[in-house]
């Protein structure tokens, strides 16, 4: 990912680092230790898979694709009430399995339920970034004691490879005193953040013209509306205090003129998720604008729940699937810069740029190896048309899927 794809390649690894990058004939004479010879594969960065919901893994094919947003939400939000703890652990440990499966070294995950923490950590190889989500929209849920509690279960989490972040869920389902004080406390304890921003129409003229169907939802659900009709959603978390470098804003489909420009300047992250786009049949994604303006733009899976589940197929949470359905949609974009988006941009995002998505001297040793025979120019286009379970995947220097 950080330069031309080199034929009969080697990577010499120490502990959980990688040492030297380079071809076999150059690194097999000065190294000492156990070598391992993959056979006709591309050895390449683990994935990292920036936004997604472990939780809701089991819910895939649940709800069809709906009409309108709101109805989405309203489906899932009931759904959510009536799972058992015991169906999380089984859903977030299913969906940590299919990514291991499908490429995924790293995830941002989103978790609902934080008493799964630490357990499931420990259940799984992956490095995991799970975001506690945060969501307070009446006085009911005062913001400040929402924070508190994932704070103070921040406070007991640690582990080696896992750590933990804050997702104010959304501009709507949030008031902006927890969004300002989730940011607060970001800053405060060098935590990253995560929200979903300008996900649908709906929202985005909730906040820019104080009207639509989510505005008379969320009037009628007790939330106070004062912070609507003065901008898009993406100035709203502007005026929050949210948009900052800690910051992986999912979502961004609908933006203001001047939006992109702003995410750029404060140097926030935007994570796409090209197969839930396609499930909302949102208007189509402003990649263009994104990227024109300089806004590290990454990838990520969403939630099961999300994706468009054929009759009688099973689907899965996959980057390569992710990354050929934003190919579809973009056939300008060059398979390079899908592939930077998954590996490279994902690893900025998450605040690890030189540690992770990419193979080099002092990054974690996180790979994965695909059983092809290309030749190195072609490496780019056939990564990004396999299909199916990866031949092998090292994370932290060890292996998650062991070669055959
Ligand atoms: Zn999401």
């Amino acid at each position: 990912m950080v330069g031309p794809p080199i034929g009969n390649g080697a990577v010499t690894i120490a502990g959980n680092r990688i040492k030297s990058v380079g071809r076999w004939r150059d690194l097999a004479a000065g190294t000492f230790g156990q070598r391992l010879d993959l056979g006709d594969a591309i050895l390449m960065p683990g994935l990292v898979n920036a936004h997604c919901h472990l939780d809701y893994t089991n819910m895939a094919g649940h709800f069809p694709a709906p009409k309108l947003f709101i109805d989405w939400l309203k489906l899932i939000t009931s759904t959510k009430s009536e799972w058992t703890a015991a169906e999380y652990t089984a859903s977030w440990l299913a969906g940590a399995e299919m990514l291991l499966r499908t490429g995924t070294t790293t995830v941002g995950d989103i978790e609902a339920v934080p008493q799964l923490l630490p357990a499931v950590w420990n259940s799984t190889p992956l490095r995991v970034i799970s975001f506690l989500e945060l969501i307070g929209l009446t006085k009911r849920r005062p913001p400040q004691r929402v924070l508190q509690e994932a704070l103070d279960q921040i406070a007991t989490l640690s582990h080696g490879r896992c750590y933990a972040g804050l997702s104010p869920h959304a501009p709507y389902s949030t008031v902006t005193q927890l969004l300002r004080s989730s940011a607060e406390a970001a800053r405060r304890q060098g935590l990253l953040l995560c929200t979903h921003v300008a996900e649908s129409q709906s929202e985005f003229s909730m906040f820019t013209h104080g009207r639509g169907d989510m505005f008379d939802w969320m009037r009628r659900s007790g939330r106070e509306m004062s912070d609507c009709g003065l901008g898009s959603p993406v100035r709203h978390l502007e005026r929050c205090g949210l948009l900052r470098k800690n910051l992986l804003a999912t979502h961004a489909n609908y933006l203001a003129r001047g939006d992109a420009a702003l995410l750029a300047k404060r140097r926030v992250s935007v994570v796409h998720c090209p197969r839930s786009h396609a499930f909302f049949d949102h208007s189509p994604f402003p990649l263009r604008r994104l990227r024109g303006a300089g806004v590290n733009v990454c990838l990520g899976t969403d939630s099961l729940a999300t994706v468009i589940k054929p009759r009688r197929q099973s689907v899965e949470l996959d980057m390569f699937a992710e990354m050929r359905a934003l190919a579809d949609r973009n056939p300008w974009l060059p398979s390079r810069a899908i592939l930077r988006m998954a590996t490279l941009n994902g690893a900025h995002a998450l605040g690890q740029p030189g540690r992770l998505g990419q193979l080099s001297s002092g990054a974690l040793a996180d790979l994965i190896a695909l059983p092809l025979v290309v030749k190195p120019g072609h490496a780019a286009d056939a990564v990004l048309e396999y299909r199916g379970a990866v031949a092998a995947s090292m994370i932290d220097g060890q292996w998650a899927v062991p070669p055959l």
